[in-house]
């Protein structure tokens, strides 16, 4: 039946790379690195240009993609909240747009940056410094949980929501690479494995791109170039073009006999989008009754344990052992929580507790109506 084949060769709207996100780097009060200094400009506008170029070349070519901006303008936007527009939109892609900077100005080349633990030194300075613009932002503190941009140990003690995406995103970082060197002839400085907070909070595949080094003034030169910066753009849109149409053709080939199910929408706000390749990997559980929302109507103190991009079934198991763990929603994460007092010291002998049990980041928290506030709002309100 020619209308049935028809229909089962149409990639599933869940399967396929329908919204894209782009994301400039730095932004407002946070220039990024500022280069050789030879240019008024600096990494933030390099990397919207050619954030905006990419985004127009994928808008031209594919009428079924939607793009969307992190920021389109010269604004301040914070890492969180990037993460947030991406995972709100329950986008299929995230690309970070970025330029390098380094001490000695010899050092040249482009990189793709995927979220990862295995990272070397060099991984680490590239880390820490996409990362500290955490500083500039107001509570830091509060928003990262402690997380300490300058300090090695906090990229370690971080756990890995990217790893369900992980083939993905090194998938297409690599097509960026080699589009990079092929195609544009930069140095190509390969695809790298680090701990970066901004894909790190994306439930999506995810590539941070560190189009060259603002401090080589020969890569410099072109990178503020409208050449290079359309080459580097065009580079961008034939790497997503290939990635799409392999990650389409891919589903096409595997679609099931039979018409595929019209599946109900689910109630929560993000359903982590896993490939078919990591279905077995990271399930979503089938069976509801272990799955309880925070209960609401209260201020308390409660010990958070981790967080993750995707639903975990409520069992000892799944929590070191520990019972009577909840979770509340986010940012389009899953925060996990266990214990409720009204009195700050049983929740820090609590905290305690479960450092011992092996949550070594274990945390207080307070909750009012399933949403965190700060100890603070909560300790006036519990008076
Ligand atoms: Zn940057």
């Amino acid at each position: 039946m020619l209308t049935g084949i028809t229909a089962y060769a149409q990639p599933s709207q869940k399967e396929g790379v329908h919204t894209v996100v782009i994301d400039a780097g730095h932004g407002g009060h946070d220039p990024g690195n500022l280069g050789t200094r030879r240019y008024k400009t600096t990494e933030k506008d390099i990397a919207l240009l050619v954030a905006l170029k990419v985004g127009g070349y994928i808008q031209e070519n594919f009428k079924d993609v939607t793009v969307i901006y992190t920021r389109s303008t010269d604004v301040f936007v914070d890492l969180q909240e990037r993460a947030k527009i991406a995972n709100r939109a329950e986008a299929d892609l995230f690309i970070s747009i970025h330029c390098d900077a380094f001490t000695k100005s010899s050092v040249s080349g482009a990189t793709s940056l995927v979220m990862g633990q295995n990272h070397d030194d060099d991984n680490l300075r590239v880390a820490m410094r996409e990362n500290s613009v955490i500083y500039l932002e107001e509570n830091y503190e509060e928003k990262y949980e402690g997380f300490d941009p300058n300090n090695p140990s906090s990229y370690i003690a971080f756990s890995v929501y990217q790893g369900a995406f992980m083939l993905q995103s090194v998938t297409f970082a690599q097509k960026v690479q080699d589009q990079f060197r092929t195609r544009v002839g930069r140095k190509d400085r390969g695809v790298k494995q680090q701990p970066l907070m901004v894909t790190k909070m994306a439930v999506m595949p995810s590539v941070l791109i560190e189009l060259g080094f603002l401090t080589n003034p020969t890569e410099e030169d072109f990178l503020n170039s409208e050449k290079g910066q359309s080459y580097m753009a065009s580079a961008i849109y034939r790497a997503f073009k290939e990635y799409k149409e392999e990650r389409e053709q891919f589903h096409l080939e595997i679609a099931p006999a039979t018409p595929p199910v019209q599946t109900k929408p689910t109630p929560t706000p993000v359903q982590p989008k896993i490939g078919t390749e990591n279905k077995s990997v990271e399930k979503t559980p089938s069976s509801e009754p272990t799955i309880k929302q925070v209960d609401t109507k209260e201020v308390y103190y409660c010990v958070q344990l981790a967080t993750s991009g995707i639903k975990k079934e409520l069992i000892p198991q799944n929590f070191k052992g520990v019972e009577g763990v909840r979770f509340y929603e986010d940012g389009g994460l899953y925060k996990y929580i266990v214990g409720q007092t009204t009195n700050l010291k049983t929740a820090e002998a609590l905290k305690m507790k479960m450092k011992d049990a092996g949550f070594k980041d274990a945390f207080v928290v307070a909750l009012a109506d399933g949403n965190r506030i700060s100890i603070s709002e909560a300790s006036k309100l519990l008076e």
